[in-house]
């Protein structure tokens, strides 16, 4: 019997809704149909409902979805996307996959997402689009970036691959651009039993020309009238998927509660007055808590502790996209983004998922307690 707390638990996801996915899943391989076909479909018709959208196109993972959505309206070689270190590195990948130039600028320290009040400096003659991240499942300000896009015609794509079911002033995110791509990635707030994404949008002629994309630029069989590439979703994903949607309510809401809790405990225990960050929440918003994080100066020492004393934890995200190795040829030096930097060294993901108990909370609280009296004691020592 561990009596520690694991970071995140998909064994615990697949004890309460284990029968219903092996049903869902058997019916595909007694079906013989195993790529796209009707659970792919019914899927993708749930999903866009989800997403308060009239179209909903499904892929094999969130990055193909980001790539593909900028394919679809033509962004490539010779133009630019504006986007934020603060994320994972596949909405800078995308980018740089479709041939363009990944222009980044940075985050707002509360919310973690894009700072609109950044934007219109970073917008030069080749910038077509703007790609916001709904980071840890907090929708980023899109009024403000949309009223941005639309004063210099930029199309708007939301990377909302941490936030299903988020909403922001009522809406949900996915709904709020033009386009927004999705991975289903398994530790996702929805996940395939595998790799998966999808791409939504309102738009008819987006939506045919993405699913021409994604079967070999195909409209009508072996009639390949644009480059496209093999992006299909599985049949037993769509099954899987449609299955875990029925319960992506019940589960945000799970969060929502067990993120209050941990608000609650950390605010109880007295560490906000020791330095503890919890996570904000933007007036008119409702995130689904895709990741629990906090900041905390002596992080590294803290995780530490926390290891010790068996609790999972992880840093979302600890370098900055322009500041890793394989992206210093955007040509941003240290000190570009001090909002995103100081982040990548404060944030602290704590243990947060559906099915988690308020007495695990408990236990990663007083974890973490323990952790800021060492810590600050190993100070104190210092300064005496
Ligand atoms: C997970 C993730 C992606 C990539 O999705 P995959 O399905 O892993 O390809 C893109 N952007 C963000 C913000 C993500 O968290």
């Amino acid at each position: 019997m561990s009596v520690g707390v694991p970071f995140l638990d998909l064994a615990a996801q697949y004890d309460c809704i284990g029968a219903e996915l092996e049903d869902a899943v058997l019916a595909v391989l007694r079906s013989g149909h195993y790529v796209l076909g009707p659970r792919v479909e019914a899927f993708e018709r749930a999903f866009a409902r989800t997403c308060g959208v009239e179209h909903a196109v499904a892929v094999n993972s969130g990055t193909t979805a980001l790539v593909l959505a900028l394919q679809a309206l033509k962004i490539g070689p010779g133009d630019a996307v504006i986007t934020v270190p603060m994320t994972f590195v596949a909405t800078v990948a995308a980018i740089e996959q479709v041939g363009a130039r990944p222009v980044l600028v940075d985050v707002d320290p509360d919310t973690r997402c894009m700072d609109p009040g950044q934007i219109e400096a970073a917008i030069t003659p080749d910038v077509r689009a703007i790609m916001p991240v709904h980071l840890h499942g907090h929708p980023a300000d899109m009024d403000a970036i949309n009223a941005i896009a639309a004063r210099h015609g930029l199309s708007v794509i939301e990377d909302a691959a941490q936030a299903h079911g988020a909403r922001y002033k009522g809406r949900a995110c996915g709904g709020l651009g033009q386009m927004a791509g999705f991975s289903f990635y398994p530790s996702k707030n929805l996940g395939a039993a595998g790799e998966a994404g999808c791409v939504v949008t309102n738009d008819r002629h987006l939506a045919e020309t993405l699913r021409s994309l994604r079967d070999w630029g195909q409209e009508g069989r072996y009639n390949h009238v644009r480059k496209g590439t093999n992006a299909r979703m599985d049949a037993i994903q769509g099954a899987a998927l449609e299955v875990k949607l029925r319960h992506l309510e019940a589960w945000n809401e799970a969060r929502r509660q067990h993120a209050a809790t941990y608000n609650d405990r950390i605010h109880g225990a007295g560490l906000t007055l020791q330095g503890v960050r919890t996570p904000h929440t933007a007036d008119d918003v409702d995130p689904v808590h895709h990741v629990y994080a906090i900041e905390v100066d002596a992080r590294d020492a803290i995780r530490d502790s926390l290891a010790t004393a068996g609790i999972g934890t992880n840093i979302h995200y600890p370098v900055p996209v322009h500041l890793m190795p394989a992206y210093q040829s955007l040509g941003y030096p240290p000190g570009s983004f001090p909002v995103a930097e100081r982040l990548s060294q404060t944030l602290l993901s704590l243990p947060l998922y559906p099915e988690m108990t308020s007495a695990q909370i408990d236990l990663v609280v007083t974890a973490l307690t323990h952790a800021m009296d060492v810590s600050e004691k190993a100070r104190s020592q210092c300064r005496g």
